[in-house]
């Protein structure tokens, strides 16, 4: 068995910050990264896919000259184009992580962890967990989701139209379940490709503003996200996530696309809906969000996922286990912990407090005398 002074599971943004963070004060470490490379959750998303200014999005360590020039800050980043800064990120800065290294379970025994992974088992005194929301989608059941003729996907397998057209053919019939940012992207895409949508949620559909406005906001936004930060004023508006009215909500407004409650039942070819209307439908696509991706922590037996919940934690830190991080956690630091830049603020802060045990023994360098390999 290896010993490494610290493990960090999931090699996302998340992962990759804390490796730099560790780099930086010299603290050895490996990340163990389920997929076959890093940025998966990037290179999965679906091709529309883009995110806030590149000025919310870079990593610590990242330097002006991969980046450039000051005007591309404020431009948005596209999902491909942000999965390859992230792989660059990682080679530029030879991050030690290896790929195909799903985390399959995690043990606490005699005061450290033990790491186990299908080739083998890691010892580390510390470990920062990074395996983000995105690998367990959520996908709700109605009476009939089991025994429905109707195909149905959740938006992190949703491709493209062309890939939809494989499935139901070129003009089929498609329900959108969800009225957030994937439910959004999925039907303007799918709409555009000239698939009859529905869309099916349970209250009123809410739009961010428009890209521009959002683009020219975004310095004051910071700011703003700073204040309040500072003085705890809990999660600004902006972070909820919604669609945009004029990129995925056209067809909304101008009738095409039809809106319906929330489902009741799920026939063989048609769905009911709470107000008691049924359509005929192809294909339903979820797009109802992720659930927290703890399964591999279950030996751990921390009474907060017993208990079904989040972990607990306290400055990203559980509350139930010394030594354990969550990094990229809803709320784990502050009201923009799952976000780029609340990442990259909080992998800053668990780098400090790892560096401090490092250097006062808690999180010892090398394996604790006494110990013998195996
Ligand atoms: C449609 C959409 C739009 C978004 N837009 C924005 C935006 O504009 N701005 C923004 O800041 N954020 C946005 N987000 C959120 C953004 O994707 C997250 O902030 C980011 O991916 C979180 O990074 P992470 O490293 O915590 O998790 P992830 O990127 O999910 O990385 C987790 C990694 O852990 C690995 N892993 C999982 N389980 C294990 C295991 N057991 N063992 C080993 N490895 C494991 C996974 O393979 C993955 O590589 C958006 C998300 C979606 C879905």
């Amino acid at each position: 068995m290896s010993y490494l002074p610290v493990v960090v599971i999931g090699a996302g943004p998340a992962g990759l910050s804390i490796a730099y963070e560790l780099q930086k004060f010299g603290i050895d470490y490996l990340v163990l990264e389920a997929s076959n490379s890093v940025a998966k959750t990037f290179h999965d998303m679906t091709h529309q896919t883009t995110y806030g200014p590149w000025v919310n999005n870079l990593l610590r360590g990242t330097t002006w000259d991969v980046w450039g020039r000051f005007y591309r800050l404020l431009a948005r980043t596209t999902r491909s184009e942000y999965a390859e800064y992230l792989e660059q990120y990682a080679q530029r800065l030879q991050l030690h992580i290896r790929l195909n290294s799903p985390v399959q379970s995690v043990a606490w025994a005699d005061g450290a962890y033990r790491v186990q992974t299908a080739e083998g088992e890691y010892q580390a005194a510390a470990v920062v967990n990074c395996a983000g929301y995105f690998a367990t989608p959520y996908t709700p059941t109605y009476p009939g989701s089991d025994t429905t003729r109707i195909q149905q996907i959740h938006t992190s397998t949703y491709r493209s139209p062309a890939s939809v057209g494989k499935l139901i053919g070129d003009r089929g019939k498609v329900l959108i379940v969800g009225k957030k940012l994937s439910a959004g992207e999925t039907l303007s895409e799918l709409s555009a490709a000239g698939f009859e949508t529905a869309i099916s949620t349970r209250s009123t559909i809410e739009y961010w503003p428009d890209i521009w406005k959002e683009t020219l906001r975004s310095p004051f936004i910071l700011v703003d996200e700073w204040v309040r930060r500072r003085l705890d004023l809990g999660r600004p508006e902006h972070l909820k996530p919604k669609m945009r009215l004029k990129e995925h909500g056209g067809t909304i407004r101008n009738g095409q696309t039809r809106v319906f409650p929330e489902i009741q039942e799920i026939k063989e070819n048609s769905v009911v809906f709470q107000d008691g209307s049924e359509e005929t439908f192809d294909l339903i696509i979820y797009g109802t969000g992720y659930q927290g991706n703890f399964g591999h922590l279950a030996g751990l037996k921390l009474p907060s996922l017993t208990r079904g919940e989040a972990p607990s934690v306290r400055q990203l830190e559980s509350t139930e286990l010394p030594n354990l991080f969550f990094v990229g956690l809803i709320g784990g630091g502050s009201f923009r912990s799952e976000f780029l830049r609340g990442i990259r603020e909080d992998a800053e802060k668990v780098g400090e407090v790892i560096q401090s045990r490092a250097r006062f023994a808690p999180i010892p360098m090398s394996r604790p005398t006494g110990e013998a390999s195996s």
